[in-house]
């Protein structure tokens, strides 16, 4: 095709695309690697309840530590893992570990909490979700009621698909939420139809309440909007104490931030939690 292209052709190949390209194959090559040599790691996140201040929940998130090239954000390879469909081996990974991980906390003693894991689209769609988050389930031995699925709007490519799923999702007992609510640019009635629990309002909402004051207008909206419709909802993004102030004074249920907490290993939970529960006992 480049050869068509007569005299400037090499214009459209450039040494830059030749490095992404590449770049991207390494990538690719090390996922496939780092699956088997047990690279990937599973990170929490508290979620808060506003009003009483305690840990109702918490978030999985994935990090992957690589041998040479250290710590990989997943906002450079989710892509990838999704486009390349290693996301699902990577995510059914994540969420046995986040599954085996709560029950886990729970026979230690723990007052159990819900925990959130992320599912892609490409997840979603895939056609033995449901056997696999049973199997999951039963073989980690966690409630469904202490598991929580996150969506974002782009599920909602096939509604009729997306909407059988979720039901059978809240059939298991599953709770199920929307995830960077607000960034899609889906309609807003596929909130009427689909059986969800709580929107999670974007961070880039969140982070811009005293920048903007539409962003400000935006999370008050969607906290309304969310209430009438008989959802909760939790705020992504709260990184201070005024964020919190302002989310409080508007009924927000729930919030999750660095105030709280960075997304932490499974021994620094374990001492976060330890922490968190003396500090209700003895108040
Ligand atoms: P997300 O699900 O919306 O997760 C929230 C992201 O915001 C996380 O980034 C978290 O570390 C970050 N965050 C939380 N609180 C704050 C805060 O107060 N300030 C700032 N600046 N950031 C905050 P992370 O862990 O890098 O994950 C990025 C995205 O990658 C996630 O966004 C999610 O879409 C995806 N992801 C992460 N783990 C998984 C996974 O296991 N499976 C799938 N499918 N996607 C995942
Ligand atoms: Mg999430
Ligand atoms: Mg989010
Ligand atoms: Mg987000």
């Amino acid at each position: 095709r480049v050869k068509e292209q007569g005299k400037n052709s090499f214009q459209f190949y450039t040494p830059d695309m030749n490095e992404m390209v590449s770049k991207k194959m390494k990538l690719e090559i090390g996922l496939r690697k780092g699956l088997e040599r047990g690279e990937f790691h599973v990170f929490y996140q508290p979620q808060v309840d506003i009003i009483s201040g305690n840990v109702i929940g918490l978030e999985a998130l994935i990090r992957w530590q690589h041998p040479e090239w250290g710590v990989i954000s997943p906002a450079e390879f989710i892509p990838l893992a999704e486009e390349t469909g290693l996301i699902i081996p990577i995510g059914e990974w994540v969420l046995y570990e986040a599954c085996r991980q709560s029950k886990t906390w729970q026979n230690e003693g723990y007052p159990p909490l819900r925990m959130a894991v992320n599912i892609s689209s490409r997840q979603f769609q895939q056609s033995n979700l449901l056997e696999v988050i049973s199997k999951t389930l039963k073989e980690t031995g966690l409630d469904p009621q202490y598991l929580e699925l996150e969506l974002t709007e782009s599920i909602i490519q096939d509604s009729k698909y997306a909407i059988s799923t979720m039901q059978q999702l809240k059939t298991m007992g599953i709770h199920l939420s929307i995830d960077d609510f607000g960034t899609g640019y889906s309609s807003l009635s596929y909130l009427k139809l689909f059986p969800i629990d709580t929107l999670k309002i974007d961070r880039s909402f969140t982070s811009n309440i005293f920048v903007d004051s539409k962003d400000a207008a935006l999370v008050h909206t969607i906290i309304n909007m969310a209430h009438n419709l008989d959802l909760k909802v939790i705020a992504e993004g709260v990184e201070s104490q005024e964020q919190l102030h302002f989310l409080e004074q508007r009924q927000c249920n729930q919030a999750q931030g660095y105030l709280f907490s960075r997304p932490i290993s499974t021994d620094e939970m374990s001492v976060f939690l330890k922490e968190h529960y003396s500090r209700i006992v003895n108040a």
